[in-house]
């Protein structure tokens, strides 16, 4: 199937082309006619699907076509909500590079910027609006925007927006905007409240979905290291500095464990940044446009900070603490292997981890491979205590299996030095 076969008029393709796309993604081609068609949907997909053109490419065609005169100012007519700066910054990109040939205009709303730019920004008028809801609902309160000719919402992941408790700020903005109008909505998981939610907000939805959900794409290589959690460290520096990593994205569950782990690797030789909530607007952007040059690594980063970064071919994601919740390990490892591209998750996994494994190993269905011979001692990631994840798992308090045989590499000796035996892959 080709872009042409979708419906898509001249100046989009023209727009896809010079993106390098050469036949749409399962997602595109079953969502875009959809869209088209005016139809509400309700999209199962995970980042790296390639779902924000499926929704970005209609929607651009169907504002394009519309018969209304574009008012002066221009009237917001299109609304995209999403759950990060970062993620809302990438749609904004998408829209802009899929627009280009076309007389639209957008904007991007969101929080951690002057409220003031946006005001004015808002005045000059504008058709498309992406925003994450926290901000967005500032300016609707202070009626600085005016949603009132509103024809097309996209909700794009969804879930995440949940997990970050915008759903009230989000159904205030669905009270504030015209009722009829096209909704569509993005989410990589459905819990009971998205699906609340969707009841809600879509007509008659029409329902796409490219992996089954709450599993992973199958050009992602997924291994597990089991490994006691103080030398979690020192065999990351070693995979990254042994295998000469150029591109490492790696996941740990606080913003302290990040500048931590940060410095960590610095300290190992390892041009490394972090990447989490507490950091400025301004040092989130640099920290990925360096990991995006190439002129870091390894990018340190918390879940809500990396929600939805849309890092082109990312080869590799670590897990250096696995997640709390489980669905988050589909959502972390979406960042490798994307579109078409082969990708390599690795999690460190600890005893103290064990429960969390086998959540997600519950969540997917099967088990992760593990690595047989790490090169340091082998521990049990057996589940103890079923019932209360946080007692301790060995009662007995011996630390027996998590001794290792030998600890290399110790005290900031520069990265790539192999443990005594090199892991096995
Ligand atoms: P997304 O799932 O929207 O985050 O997209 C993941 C990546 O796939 C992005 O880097 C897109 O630029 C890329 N992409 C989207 N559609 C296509 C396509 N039809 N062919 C190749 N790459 C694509």
């Amino acid at each position: 199937m080709s872009f042409e076969q979708l419906g898509l008029a001249a100046p989009l393709l023209k727009a896809v082309a010079e993106q390098g796309y050469l036949t749409p993604t399962p997602i595109q081609q079953q969502t875009i006619p959809l869209i088209l068609d005016g139809r509400d949907v309700l999209a199962g997909a995970q980042t790296g699907t390639g779902k924000t053109a499926s929704f970005t490419l209609p929607l651009l065609q169907l504002l394009a076509e519309s018969d209304i005169k574009p008012q002066k100012p221009r009237k917001i007519r299109a609304l995209i909500l999403a759950p990060t700066r970062e993620l809302a910054a990438q749609v904004y990109d998408s829209v802009r590079a899929y627009g280009k040939h076309l007389p639209l205009f957008a904007e991007v709303i969101v929080g951690g910027v002057s409220i003031n730019g946006q005001i004015r920004s808002l005045q000059r008028g504008c058709d498309i609006v992406v925003a994450t809801p926290g901000r967005l609902l500032d300016h609707l309160l202070q009626r600085h925007i005016d949603l009132s000719h509103l024809q097309m919402l996209v909700l794009d992941e969804a879930d995440r927006m949940l997990d970050m408790g915008f759903l009230p700020d989000i159904r205030r903005i669905i009270g504030h905007l015209p009722k009829q109008k096209q909704s569509l909505l993005f989410s990589a998981t459905f819990p009971e409240e998205i699906k609340g939610l969707a009841k809600q907000l879509l007509h008659e939805p029409a329902e796409v979905s490219v992996a089954p959900h709450n599993t992973t794409a199958d050009n992602i290589k997924e291994l597990c290291y089991g490994i006691g959690k103080e030398y979690k460290r020192e065999l990351l520096s070693y995979l990254i500095g042994s295998n000469n990593w150029k591109q490492v994205l790696i996941f740990v569950r606080t913003k302290h464990g990040a500048d931590r782990l940060e410095k960590q690797l610095i300290k190992d030789g390892i041009r490394t940044a972090a990447l989490h909530g507490d950091k400025s607007q301004g040092a989130r952007t640099r920290a990925l446009e360096q990991f995006k040059a190439g002129q870091v690594a390894a990018l340190v980063a918390t879940d809500i900070a990396a929600r939805g970064l849309d890092i082109d071919d990312l080869p590799h994601v670590i897990n250096f603490d696995l997640p709390q919740v489980p669905e988050d390990y589909i959502h972390r490892i979406g960042r490798t292997g994307r579109a078409g591209a082969n990708g390599e998750a690795i999690s460190l996994v600890c005893p103290e981890e064990a429960y969390q494994l086998a959540q997600i190993e519950k969540l997917l269905g099967r088990e992760l491979p593990r690595v047989a011979d790490t090169g340091y001692e082998p521990v049990s990631l057996k589940v103890e205590n079923r019932s209360n994840p946080k007692a301790p798992k060995n009662p007995s308090g011996k630390k027996d299996y998590r001794h290792h045989k030998k600890t290399p590499n110790r005290g900031g000796k520069p990265a790539g030095k192999p443990p005594r035996r090199a892991p096995a892959k």
